[in-house]
Protein backbone atom coordinates (compact mmCIF):
# COMPACT_ATOMS: atom_id res chain seq x y z
CA UNK A 1 0.00 0.00 0.00
CA UNK A 2 1.06 3.52 -0.68
CA UNK A 3 1.29 6.51 2.18
CA UNK A 4 1.53 10.36 0.29
CA UNK A 5 3.07 12.90 3.38
CA UNK A 6 5.32 11.92 6.04
CA UNK A 7 4.23 14.03 8.91
CA UNK A 8 2.81 12.44 11.84
CA UNK A 9 -0.22 11.61 9.94
CA UNK A 10 1.71 9.72 7.41
CA UNK A 11 3.46 7.88 9.08
CA UNK A 12 1.32 6.89 12.24
CA UNK A 13 -0.65 5.20 9.44
CA UNK A 14 2.61 3.68 8.08
CA UNK A 15 3.67 2.29 11.15
CA UNK A 16 0.24 0.77 12.16
CA UNK A 17 -0.26 -0.97 8.85
CA UNK A 18 3.25 -2.29 8.61
CA UNK A 19 2.63 -3.84 11.90
CA UNK A 20 -0.25 -5.21 10.67
CA UNK A 21 1.95 -6.73 7.76
CA UNK A 22 1.15 -4.58 5.21
CA UNK A 23 3.77 -3.33 3.06
CA UNK A 24 3.85 -0.17 3.13
CA UNK A 25 5.64 2.63 0.45
CA UNK A 26 5.59 6.10 2.17
CA UNK A 27 5.66 9.25 -0.39
CA UNK A 28 7.24 12.21 0.97
CA UNK A 29 7.42 15.25 -0.79
CA UNK A 30 10.68 16.78 1.15
CA UNK A 31 14.44 14.94 1.71
CA UNK A 32 13.13 14.50 5.36
CA UNK A 33 9.85 13.14 7.52
CA UNK A 34 8.34 14.51 10.18
CA UNK A 35 6.38 17.47 7.76
CA UNK A 36 5.40 20.43 10.12
CA UNK A 37 6.28 18.82 13.25
CA UNK A 38 10.65 18.61 12.04
CA UNK A 39 13.87 20.75 12.23
CA UNK A 40 16.28 21.43 10.13
CA UNK A 41 20.22 22.98 9.86
CA UNK A 42 20.56 26.51 8.79
CA UNK A 43 23.14 27.29 5.92
CA UNK A 44 25.36 27.98 8.80
CA UNK A 45 24.83 24.96 10.36
CA UNK A 46 22.49 25.80 13.12
CA UNK A 47 20.32 22.96 13.63
CA UNK A 48 17.21 24.47 14.28
CA UNK A 49 13.36 23.38 15.17
CA UNK A 50 10.68 24.40 12.61
CA UNK A 51 9.09 25.23 15.87
CA UNK A 52 9.08 24.56 19.30
CA UNK A 53 6.46 21.58 19.96
CA UNK A 54 4.62 21.05 22.91
CA UNK A 55 2.31 18.82 24.39
CA UNK A 56 0.13 17.52 27.13
CA UNK A 57 0.16 14.74 29.31
CA UNK A 58 -3.37 13.75 27.84
CA UNK A 59 -2.26 13.21 24.26
CA UNK A 60 -2.06 9.48 24.43
CA UNK A 61 -1.87 8.95 20.77
CA UNK A 62 1.11 10.71 20.25
CA UNK A 63 2.85 8.69 23.39
CA UNK A 64 1.79 5.23 21.89
CA UNK A 65 3.12 6.32 18.27
CA UNK A 66 6.67 7.51 20.18
CA UNK A 67 6.66 3.78 21.90
CA UNK A 68 6.17 1.86 18.62
CA UNK A 69 8.87 3.46 17.10
CA UNK A 70 11.14 3.54 20.14
CA UNK A 71 11.17 7.52 20.76
CA UNK A 72 9.22 7.41 24.14
CA UNK A 73 12.22 7.74 25.87
CA UNK A 74 13.11 11.42 24.43
CA UNK A 75 10.44 12.80 25.88
CA UNK A 76 10.90 15.30 28.37
CA UNK A 77 7.99 16.60 30.83
CA UNK A 78 7.66 18.96 32.84
CA UNK A 79 5.55 20.07 36.03
CA UNK A 80 6.09 23.57 36.41
CA UNK A 81 4.68 26.56 34.31
CA UNK A 82 6.30 30.01 34.91
CA UNK A 83 4.56 32.82 33.95
CA UNK A 84 6.03 36.74 33.76
CA UNK A 85 4.44 39.92 33.22
CA UNK A 86 5.97 43.13 31.50
CA UNK A 87 6.25 44.72 35.15
CA UNK A 88 8.52 41.59 35.90
CA UNK A 89 6.16 39.76 38.37
CA UNK A 90 6.20 35.94 38.62
CA UNK A 91 3.39 33.68 39.32
CA UNK A 92 4.27 29.93 39.03
CA UNK A 93 1.37 27.21 37.86
CA UNK A 94 2.50 23.57 39.64
CA UNK A 95 0.74 20.27 40.65
CA UNK A 96 0.46 19.83 44.53
CA UNK A 97 -0.41 17.02 46.12
CA UNK A 98 -4.36 16.90 46.20
CA UNK A 99 -6.26 15.04 43.47
CA UNK A 100 -7.49 15.84 40.25
CA UNK A 101 -9.24 18.17 39.86
CA UNK A 102 -7.45 20.19 42.36
CA UNK A 103 -4.33 19.28 41.68
CA UNK A 104 -3.51 22.64 40.52
CA UNK A 105 -5.65 24.68 43.14
CA UNK A 106 -2.53 25.11 45.49
CA UNK A 107 -0.39 27.18 42.94
CA UNK A 108 -3.92 28.58 41.05
CA UNK A 109 -5.08 30.30 44.50
CA UNK A 110 -1.50 31.53 45.24
CA UNK A 111 -0.89 32.87 41.65
CA UNK A 112 -0.19 36.45 42.28
CA UNK A 113 -1.16 37.75 38.67
CA UNK A 114 -4.87 37.57 38.73
CA UNK A 115 -6.71 39.12 41.57
CA UNK A 116 -9.53 37.19 43.87
CA UNK A 117 -12.60 38.20 41.39
CA UNK A 118 -10.47 37.29 37.98
CA UNK A 119 -10.08 33.89 40.46
CA UNK A 120 -13.38 33.57 40.67
CA UNK A 121 -14.33 34.22 37.59
CA UNK A 122 -11.77 31.44 36.35
CA UNK A 123 -13.27 28.65 39.16
CA UNK A 124 -17.13 29.29 37.84
CA UNK A 125 -16.51 28.41 34.45
CA UNK A 126 -14.18 24.98 35.32
CA UNK A 127 -16.76 24.29 37.90
CA UNK A 128 -19.21 24.29 34.84
CA UNK A 129 -17.19 22.21 32.41
CA UNK A 130 -16.70 20.25 35.58
CA UNK A 131 -19.96 19.29 36.46
CA UNK A 132 -20.74 18.54 32.90
CA UNK A 133 -17.87 16.68 31.95
CA UNK A 134 -17.08 18.79 29.22
CA UNK A 135 -20.09 19.23 27.30
CA UNK A 136 -21.62 22.50 28.51
CA UNK A 137 -24.93 22.56 26.79
CA UNK A 138 -24.34 25.73 24.43
CA UNK A 139 -21.84 23.42 22.99
CA UNK A 140 -24.64 22.01 21.04
CA UNK A 141 -25.68 25.04 19.74
CA UNK A 142 -26.11 24.64 16.15
CA UNK A 143 -23.00 26.41 13.76
CA UNK A 144 -21.01 26.33 17.23
CA UNK A 145 -20.54 29.37 19.32
CA UNK A 146 -16.79 31.07 20.29
CA UNK A 147 -15.37 30.09 23.15
CA UNK A 148 -15.34 34.24 23.37
CA UNK A 149 -18.86 34.25 23.65
CA UNK A 150 -18.90 30.96 26.07
CA UNK A 151 -16.63 32.90 28.28
CA UNK A 152 -18.98 35.88 28.03
CA UNK A 153 -22.05 33.90 29.28
CA UNK A 154 -19.81 32.83 32.43
CA UNK A 155 -18.98 36.27 33.31
CA UNK A 156 -15.33 36.31 32.96
CA UNK A 157 -13.30 39.52 33.77
CA UNK A 158 -11.23 41.35 31.74
CA UNK A 159 -8.53 40.04 32.71
CA UNK A 160 -9.02 36.52 33.94
CA UNK A 161 -9.40 36.54 29.46
CA UNK A 162 -6.37 38.13 28.84
CA UNK A 163 -4.11 36.61 31.34
CA UNK A 164 -5.83 32.76 31.71
CA UNK A 165 -7.92 31.93 28.97
CA UNK A 166 -6.34 33.86 25.89
CA UNK A 167 -3.06 32.67 27.37
CA UNK A 168 -3.53 28.58 27.35
CA UNK A 169 -6.05 28.56 24.61
CA UNK A 170 -4.37 31.21 21.72
CA UNK A 171 -1.02 28.63 22.33
CA UNK A 172 -2.95 25.19 22.48
CA UNK A 173 -5.20 26.21 19.39
CA UNK A 174 -3.42 28.39 17.45
CA UNK A 175 -6.26 30.97 16.60
CA UNK A 176 -7.89 34.12 18.52
CA UNK A 177 -10.70 33.46 21.47
CA UNK A 178 -13.23 35.04 18.89
CA UNK A 179 -12.05 32.69 16.27
CA UNK A 180 -12.26 29.72 17.83
CA UNK A 181 -14.87 26.96 18.25
CA UNK A 182 -15.79 26.48 22.40
CA UNK A 183 -16.24 22.63 21.74
CA UNK A 184 -12.15 22.92 21.47
CA UNK A 185 -11.49 25.57 24.04
CA UNK A 186 -13.70 23.17 26.68
CA UNK A 187 -11.82 20.22 25.91
CA UNK A 188 -8.12 21.25 26.25
CA UNK A 189 -9.44 22.03 30.13
CA UNK A 190 -11.88 18.94 30.25
CA UNK A 191 -8.74 16.59 28.72
CA UNK A 192 -5.72 18.40 29.66
CA UNK A 193 -6.08 20.06 32.92
CA UNK A 194 -9.36 18.73 35.01
CA UNK A 195 -9.98 14.94 34.31
CA UNK A 196 -6.27 13.73 35.07
CA UNK A 197 -3.15 15.24 37.23
CA UNK A 198 -0.92 14.51 34.93
CA UNK A 199 -2.92 15.88 31.43
CA UNK A 200 -1.17 19.20 31.57
CA UNK A 201 2.46 17.71 31.54
CA UNK A 202 4.41 19.23 29.06
CA UNK A 203 6.20 17.27 26.76
CA UNK A 204 9.53 18.41 24.17
CA UNK A 205 10.92 17.58 21.30
CA UNK A 206 12.25 17.80 19.15
CA UNK A 207 9.19 12.87 -12.08
CA UNK A 208 7.20 11.60 -13.80
CA UNK A 209 6.94 7.52 -13.04
CA UNK A 210 3.36 5.67 -12.18
CA UNK A 211 3.50 3.78 -8.71
CA UNK A 212 0.29 1.87 -7.98
CA UNK A 213 -0.40 0.27 -4.72
CA UNK A 214 -3.82 -1.77 -3.25
CA UNK A 215 -4.83 1.37 -1.17
CA UNK A 216 -3.74 4.85 -0.53
CA UNK A 217 -3.61 7.11 2.28
CA UNK A 218 -3.54 10.75 1.36
CA UNK A 219 -1.81 12.03 4.15
CA UNK A 220 -0.60 15.80 3.06
CA UNK A 221 -2.19 19.45 4.04
CA UNK A 222 -6.01 19.65 3.27
CA UNK A 223 -4.58 22.76 1.17
CA UNK A 224 -1.99 20.07 -0.64
CA UNK A 225 -4.68 17.65 -1.16
CA UNK A 226 -7.37 19.91 -2.68
CA UNK A 227 -4.37 20.75 -5.13
CA UNK A 228 -3.67 16.88 -5.65
CA UNK A 229 -7.06 15.52 -6.44
CA UNK A 230 -8.88 15.08 -9.89
CA UNK A 231 -11.79 16.76 -9.86
CA UNK A 232 -13.41 13.96 -10.76
CA UNK A 233 -12.83 12.36 -7.45
CA UNK A 234 -13.88 15.27 -5.32
CA UNK A 235 -17.21 15.39 -6.95
CA UNK A 236 -17.88 11.64 -6.30
CA UNK A 237 -17.57 12.66 -2.11
CA UNK A 238 -19.51 15.36 -1.41
CA UNK A 239 -17.22 15.27 2.08
CA UNK A 240 -14.19 16.49 -0.82
CA UNK A 241 -15.40 19.52 -1.96
CA UNK A 242 -15.58 21.73 0.35
CA UNK A 243 -12.20 21.53 1.89
CA UNK A 244 -11.53 24.92 1.07
CA UNK A 245 -14.07 25.67 3.93
CA UNK A 246 -11.38 24.95 5.99
CA UNK A 247 -9.34 28.08 6.44
CA UNK A 248 -5.72 27.94 8.30
CA UNK A 249 -3.81 29.95 11.35
CA UNK A 250 -0.61 31.11 11.43
CA UNK A 251 2.11 30.74 13.76
CA UNK A 252 5.70 33.01 14.12
CA UNK A 253 8.79 31.10 15.58
CA UNK A 254 11.48 34.12 16.34
CA UNK A 255 15.18 32.47 17.05
CA UNK A 256 17.55 34.31 18.94
CA UNK A 257 21.25 33.99 19.82
CA UNK A 258 23.11 35.80 22.63
CA UNK A 259 26.31 36.08 23.79
CA UNK A 260 25.60 34.46 26.93
CA UNK A 261 22.78 32.95 29.19
CA UNK A 262 19.73 35.22 29.64
CA UNK A 263 17.66 32.77 31.61
CA UNK A 264 17.68 29.83 33.61
CA UNK A 265 13.82 28.11 33.34
CA UNK A 266 13.42 25.35 30.10
CA UNK A 267 10.29 28.02 29.70
CA UNK A 268 8.50 30.98 29.99
CA UNK A 269 4.78 31.98 29.38
CA UNK A 270 4.94 35.97 29.07
CA UNK A 271 1.63 38.35 29.55
CA UNK A 272 0.35 40.95 27.84
CA UNK A 273 3.14 41.07 25.13
CA UNK A 274 3.03 39.90 21.57
CA UNK A 275 5.48 37.11 22.48
CA UNK A 276 4.14 34.32 23.95
CA UNK A 277 6.37 31.73 25.16
CA UNK A 278 10.58 32.03 25.52
CA UNK A 279 11.85 28.20 25.00
CA UNK A 280 15.41 27.83 26.08
CA UNK A 281 16.70 25.63 23.38
CA UNK A 282 19.88 25.38 24.68
CA UNK A 283 18.72 24.03 27.90
CA UNK A 284 16.03 21.72 26.25
CA UNK A 285 18.94 20.07 23.57
CA UNK A 286 21.29 19.77 26.58
CA UNK A 287 23.89 21.58 24.63
CA UNK A 288 25.00 25.57 23.78
CA UNK A 289 24.65 27.05 20.16
CA UNK A 290 28.11 25.51 18.85
CA UNK A 291 26.51 22.02 19.72
CA UNK A 292 29.21 21.41 22.75
CA UNK A 293 27.36 19.60 25.78
CA UNK A 294 26.33 22.85 27.89
CA UNK A 295 27.94 21.96 31.29
CA UNK A 296 28.76 25.57 31.41
CA UNK A 297 27.32 27.02 28.45
CA UNK A 298 28.91 29.71 26.31
CA UNK A 299 26.19 31.32 24.80
CA UNK A 300 22.39 31.31 24.56
CA UNK A 301 20.02 29.81 22.01
CA UNK A 302 16.27 31.42 22.91
CA UNK A 303 13.27 30.61 20.82
CA UNK A 304 10.06 32.73 20.96
CA UNK A 305 6.53 30.90 19.57
CA UNK A 306 3.53 33.22 18.66
CA UNK A 307 0.55 31.52 18.11
CA UNK A 308 -2.40 32.63 15.67
CA UNK A 309 0.30 36.40 14.86
CA UNK A 310 -1.96 37.36 12.12
CA UNK A 311 -0.09 40.95 12.63
CA UNK A 312 3.05 39.53 12.23
CA UNK A 313 2.32 37.90 8.40
CA UNK A 314 2.92 41.22 7.07
CA UNK A 315 5.75 42.87 9.35
CA UNK A 316 9.44 43.30 7.88
CA UNK A 317 11.39 40.62 9.56
CA UNK A 318 13.60 43.10 11.40
CA UNK A 319 10.31 44.73 12.80
CA UNK A 320 9.37 41.86 14.41
CA UNK A 321 12.96 41.00 15.95
CA UNK A 322 13.61 44.75 17.04
CA UNK A 323 10.09 44.79 19.12
CA UNK A 324 10.54 40.97 19.81
CA UNK A 325 14.04 41.40 21.50
CA UNK A 326 12.88 44.33 23.18
CA UNK A 327 9.79 42.23 25.09
CA UNK A 328 12.72 39.81 25.91
CA UNK A 329 15.04 42.35 27.65
CA UNK A 330 11.77 43.67 29.33
CA UNK A 331 11.13 40.62 30.83
CA UNK A 332 14.76 38.69 31.19
CA UNK A 333 16.51 41.50 33.21
CA UNK A 334 20.06 39.15 32.02
CA UNK A 335 19.18 40.10 28.42
CA UNK A 336 19.38 43.57 28.59
CA UNK A 337 23.47 43.80 28.78
CA UNK A 338 23.68 40.37 26.62
CA UNK A 339 24.52 40.58 22.67
CA UNK A 340 22.62 39.35 20.37
CA UNK A 341 24.41 37.41 17.55
CA UNK A 342 22.00 36.52 15.47
CA UNK A 343 18.49 36.40 14.70
CA UNK A 344 15.92 34.75 12.51
CA UNK A 345 12.11 34.65 12.31
CA UNK A 346 10.14 31.92 10.74
CA UNK A 347 6.79 32.49 9.32
CA UNK A 348 4.28 29.69 9.06
CA UNK A 349 1.43 31.53 7.14
CA UNK A 350 -0.49 27.97 7.36
CA UNK A 351 0.33 26.56 10.54
CA UNK A 352 -2.75 24.65 11.51
CA UNK A 353 -6.48 24.38 10.72
CA UNK A 354 -8.32 27.46 12.08
CA UNK A 355 -10.89 25.82 15.12
CA UNK A 356 -13.37 28.75 14.04
CA UNK A 357 -16.41 27.65 15.05
CA UNK A 358 -18.78 25.11 13.48
CA UNK A 359 -15.36 24.10 11.52
CA UNK A 360 -16.26 20.15 12.04
CA UNK A 361 -18.80 19.82 10.02
CA UNK A 362 -15.82 20.66 6.90
CA UNK A 363 -13.60 17.96 8.02
CA UNK A 364 -13.80 14.57 6.51
CA UNK A 365 -13.32 11.26 7.83
CA UNK A 366 -10.43 9.10 7.28
CA UNK A 367 -12.54 6.81 5.04
CA UNK A 368 -13.69 8.02 1.65
CA UNK A 369 -16.87 7.13 -0.82
CA UNK A 370 -13.50 6.19 -3.29
CA UNK A 371 -12.68 2.64 -2.73
CA UNK A 372 -9.48 1.78 -1.03
CA UNK A 373 -8.68 5.89 -1.01
CA UNK A 374 -8.05 6.98 2.75
CA UNK A 375 -7.22 10.30 3.85
CA UNK A 376 -5.08 11.14 7.03
CA UNK A 377 -4.02 14.41 8.65
CA UNK A 378 -4.71 16.69 11.66
CA UNK A 379 -7.54 18.35 9.45
CA UNK A 380 -9.49 14.82 8.79
CA UNK A 381 -12.42 14.13 11.34
CA UNK A 382 -10.77 13.44 14.52
CA UNK A 383 -12.57 16.00 17.19
CA UNK A 384 -9.07 17.29 17.84
CA UNK A 385 -7.71 20.64 16.90
CA UNK A 386 -4.37 20.71 14.75
CA UNK A 387 -2.15 19.19 17.16
CA UNK A 388 0.28 16.28 16.63
CA UNK A 389 -1.98 14.16 18.69
CA UNK A 390 -4.56 15.17 16.10
CA UNK A 391 -2.06 14.11 13.76
CA UNK A 392 -1.31 10.49 14.63
CA UNK A 393 -5.05 9.92 15.86
CA UNK A 394 -6.12 10.43 12.11
CA UNK A 395 -3.27 8.24 10.90
CA UNK A 396 -4.61 5.52 12.95
CA UNK A 397 -8.16 5.84 12.23
CA UNK A 398 -7.23 5.84 8.45
CA UNK A 399 -5.38 2.12 9.40
CA UNK A 400 -8.31 0.95 10.94
CA UNK A 401 -10.74 2.25 8.49
CA UNK A 402 -8.59 0.50 5.82
CA UNK A 403 -7.73 -2.86 7.85
CA UNK A 404 -11.94 -2.87 7.93
CA UNK A 405 -12.45 -2.31 4.81
CA UNK A 406 -10.29 -5.62 4.06
CA UNK A 407 -12.35 -7.58 6.92
CA UNK A 408 -9.07 -8.14 9.07
CA UNK A 409 -10.06 -5.23 11.43
CA UNK A 410 -7.59 -4.13 14.16
CA UNK A 411 -7.46 -0.90 16.60
CA UNK A 412 -5.07 1.60 17.22
CA UNK A 413 -6.97 4.33 18.77
CA UNK A 414 -5.73 4.55 22.09
CA UNK A 415 -8.24 5.64 25.08
CA UNK A 416 -8.54 9.25 26.50
CA UNK A 417 -6.53 9.17 29.80
CA UNK A 418 -8.26 7.90 32.61
CA UNK A 419 -9.83 10.19 34.79
CA UNK A 420 -8.18 10.12 38.61
CA UNK A 421 -8.58 11.82 41.97
CA UNK A 422 -12.03 12.77 42.80
CA UNK A 423 -13.07 12.97 39.25
CA UNK A 424 -12.78 9.11 39.32
CA UNK A 425 -14.59 8.83 42.56
CA UNK A 426 -17.14 11.20 41.37
CA UNK A 427 -17.78 9.45 38.13
CA UNK A 428 -17.50 5.61 39.99
CA UNK A 429 -20.17 6.66 42.14
CA UNK A 430 -22.25 8.14 39.61
CA UNK A 431 -22.42 5.41 36.70
CA UNK A 432 -24.76 7.15 34.83
CA UNK A 433 -22.16 10.36 34.61
CA UNK A 434 -19.43 7.98 32.88
CA UNK A 435 -17.95 9.26 29.68
CA UNK A 436 -17.14 7.81 26.37
CA UNK A 437 -13.53 6.54 26.60
CA UNK A 438 -13.11 6.53 29.26
CA UNK A 439 -11.31 3.28 30.49
CA UNK A 440 -11.47 3.60 34.39
C1 LIG B 1 5.01 26.45 13.69
C2 LIG B 1 4.17 25.32 14.21
C3 LIG B 1 4.08 25.08 15.57
C4 LIG B 1 3.28 24.04 16.05
N1 LIG B 1 3.25 23.77 17.39
C5 LIG B 1 2.60 22.68 17.83
C6 LIG B 1 2.67 22.30 19.19
O1 LIG B 1 3.33 22.96 20.00
N2 LIG B 1 1.99 21.18 19.59
C7 LIG B 1 1.28 20.41 18.69
O2 LIG B 1 0.72 19.38 19.11
N3 LIG B 1 1.19 20.75 17.40
C8 LIG B 1 1.83 21.85 16.95
N4 LIG B 1 1.77 22.19 15.63
C9 LIG B 1 0.86 21.41 14.75
C10 LIG B 1 1.51 20.09 14.32
O3 LIG B 1 2.80 20.32 13.81
C11 LIG B 1 0.63 19.47 13.24
O4 LIG B 1 -0.70 19.37 13.71
C12 LIG B 1 1.07 18.08 12.83
O5 LIG B 1 2.48 17.95 12.76
C13 LIG B 1 0.42 17.76 11.48
O6 LIG B 1 0.85 16.51 11.01
P1 LIG B 1 0.26 15.97 9.64
O7 LIG B 1 0.96 14.70 9.37
O8 LIG B 1 -1.23 15.99 9.69
O9 LIG B 1 0.66 17.08 8.53
P2 LIG B 1 2.11 17.55 8.05
O10 LIG B 1 3.06 17.54 9.18
O11 LIG B 1 1.91 18.84 7.33
O12 LIG B 1 2.56 16.42 7.03
C14 LIG B 1 2.16 16.41 5.69
C15 LIG B 1 3.35 15.93 4.85
O13 LIG B 1 2.92 15.79 3.51
C16 LIG B 1 3.98 16.23 2.68
N5 LIG B 1 3.42 16.53 1.36
C17 LIG B 1 2.63 17.57 0.98
N6 LIG B 1 2.31 17.46 -0.31
C18 LIG B 1 2.90 16.34 -0.79
C19 LIG B 1 2.95 15.70 -2.05
N7 LIG B 1 2.30 16.22 -3.13
N8 LIG B 1 3.67 14.54 -2.18
C20 LIG B 1 4.34 14.02 -1.11
N9 LIG B 1 4.34 14.60 0.12
C21 LIG B 1 3.62 15.73 0.27
C22 LIG B 1 4.53 17.44 3.41
O14 LIG B 1 5.85 17.76 2.98
C23 LIG B 1 4.50 16.93 4.87
O15 LIG B 1 5.71 16.27 5.22
C24 LIG B 1 2.55 23.24 15.13
C25 LIG B 1 2.63 23.49 13.75
C26 LIG B 1 3.45 24.51 13.29
C27 LIG B 1 3.56 24.73 11.80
Amino acid sequence: MIVIGGGLAGLAAGVALAESGWRVRLFEQRPFLGGRATSYVLPDGEHVDNCQHVTLGCCTNLEDFYRRIGAVGKIKFFDRLLFLDPQGRRGVMQAGFLPAPFHLTGSFAAFGLLNLLDKLSIARAMLDILQTQGNPADLQEKGGISMLEWLRRRGQTKRAVERFWRVVLVSALDEELDRTDARFGVDVFWKAFLSSSTGYRMIRFDEGREESADAYILAVPHTALAELLPQSVKQSDPSLANLDKIKVAPITGVHFWFDRPVMKEPFVTLLDTTTQWIFNKTALYGRDSNGTANTVPAGQYLQLVISASYDLLQKPRQEIIDLCLGEVRKALPAARNAELLKATVIKEAAATFSPEPGVNRWRPRQQTSVPRLFLAGDWTETGWPATMEGAVRSGYLAAEALLRSEATPREFLQPDLPPDGFIAMWLGSNPSLRFPGSVS
